[in-house]
């Protein structure tokens, strides 16, 4: 696999004057090629500076990408200091310097001696014609390494990268197309460190690799796989998705494009239940999202004033026989100084069941914590019911 290192040139970088864009675009693409990208530099526009850097950055890596500092002044370095990397002189290209007369010519400007300066590139190199700019940019190749120089304006660097600089890595270094699949695992009702510890040794994988996204409520797992054919990434991820499954299934409750309201309808629909929702502080979301998928399953009601328990429990009685549901599902949201309190009570098979927790995340995400925490809570209740029974 080809290591890369970009090193983005400028003072104004240092200086806080603009943003390193370019970085964040030639990442991208050498992601999408299959380049592993392991540093960012950013150096001023100083030779010995930029020297020592690109010496570094070529000890680590295959392929070092340089943008910026390629104008016609005396402050625009990059030049030298590849020559200096290597120990060559700085060699005249007649054609060069027509190229630039001519784009000059073009636009109706004069050249000045100095753009001369441009038309000289380290001896060796390979140039890299410049159609939509003056500065030429060139690469160096010192055996398996390479030093590919870019200009500094984004247009120009962008045109270079899609016209020259990918098919020619793609060539030099035998690059595969690659795709990145990746297959989401949602789960519920255990924290993120607890999921950490349960896989924590996944995570330390390369391809795939395994990482977790906390949302509030719900932590996911995400398998990222690298390979060459859809196919192939499917096959690496398998084995991943298993052991993953083998250490979390119990709160797992669904995969990519599934939600926790989804998976809670589905297992009543799998049992034929009813359910009916008492709900307080949520704003009545929890039975607009359920009904919202099954409307003949579920009935809300939702109350704005908060309830005291035993008013939140009568109330479930009273819908339970009016309903005629067979499961029902009380939800008490109240705000407490920084955190947020959840109630959730479940009647179910003649039992009464209780849950209480608190969340101190950002106040606006309490919402969707008590609705995950609350459905999670419904969905692990069925589950072990239907585990009883079978
Ligand atoms: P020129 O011939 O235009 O001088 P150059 O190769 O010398 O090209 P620089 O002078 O370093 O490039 O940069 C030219 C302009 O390109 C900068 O003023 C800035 O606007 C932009 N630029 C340079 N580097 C970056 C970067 N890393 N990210 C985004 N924009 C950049
Ligand atoms: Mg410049």
């Amino acid at each position: 696999m080809a290591v890369a290192e970009i090193v983005t040139i400028g003072t104004e970088l240092l200086l806080g004057e603009i943003q390193d864009t370019n970085s964040k675009y030639i990442a991208r693409v050498l992601r999408d090629i299959g380049v592993d990208l392991y540093r960012l530099t950013t150096v001023g526009d100083n030779i010995q500076r930029i020297t020592a850097t690109l010496q570094e950055a070529l000890m680590r890596a295959d392929i070092v990408i340089t943008t910026g500092g390629l104008g016609p002044t005396v402050d625009d370095p990059t030049r030298q200091a590849v020559a200096n990397v290597f120990n060559l002189p700085l060699v005249y290209h007649e054609e060069l310097w027509e190229q630039i007369l001519e784009r000059f010519t073009r636009n109706n400007r004069k050249p000045t001696e100095n753009n001369r300066r441009q038309a000289y590139v380290p001896q060796n190199s390979r140039i890299i014609t410049n159609e939509v700019g003056t500065a030429p940019a060139f690469a160096f190749e010192w055996g398996t390494k390479t030093i590919i120089s870019l200009p500094g304006v984004p247009r120009e660097m962008e045109h270079l990268i899609q016209t020259f600089v990918l098919d020619y890595l793609k060539k030099r270094y035998a690059l595969q197309d690659e795709i990145i699949k990746a297959h989401v695992v949602h789960t519920v009702s255990l924290g993120e460190s607890s999921i950490d510890e349960l896989i924590g040794e996944l995570e330390t994988l390369s391809n795939p690799t395994v990482g977790l996204l906390a949302h509030p409520g719900q932590t996911d797992v995400r398998i990222t796989a690298k390979a060459h054919s859809e196919v192939e990434a499917v096959r690496m991820i398998e084995p991943v998705l298993a052991e993953i499954y083998e250490k979390l299934g119990p709160y797992i409750y669904g995969e990519n494009e599934t939600t926790i309201d989804q998976s809670v309808v589905d297992l009543l629909k799998r049992r034929d239940l009813k359910l009916t929702v008492v709900e307080c502080g949520t704003h009545g979301e929890i039975s607009a999202r359920l009904t919202a998928s099954a409307p003949d399953r579920i009935n809300g009601e939702n109350v704005e004033i908060p309830l005291s328990e035993d008013t939140l429990k009568s109330m479930m009685s009273e819908f339970q026989t009016q309903k005629k549901t067979d499961l029902t599902l009380g939800v008490r949201l109240t705000k407490n100084h920084e955190k947020q309190d959840l109630l959730v009570i479940l009647y179910y098979a003649g039992q009464w069941h209780e849950d209480e927790r608190s969340y101190g995340g950002p106040p606006g995400d309490g919402q969707l914590w008590a609705f995950n925490s609350a459905l999670g809570y419904v969905r692990s209740l069925l589950i072990n019911n239907e585990k009883k029974e079978s």
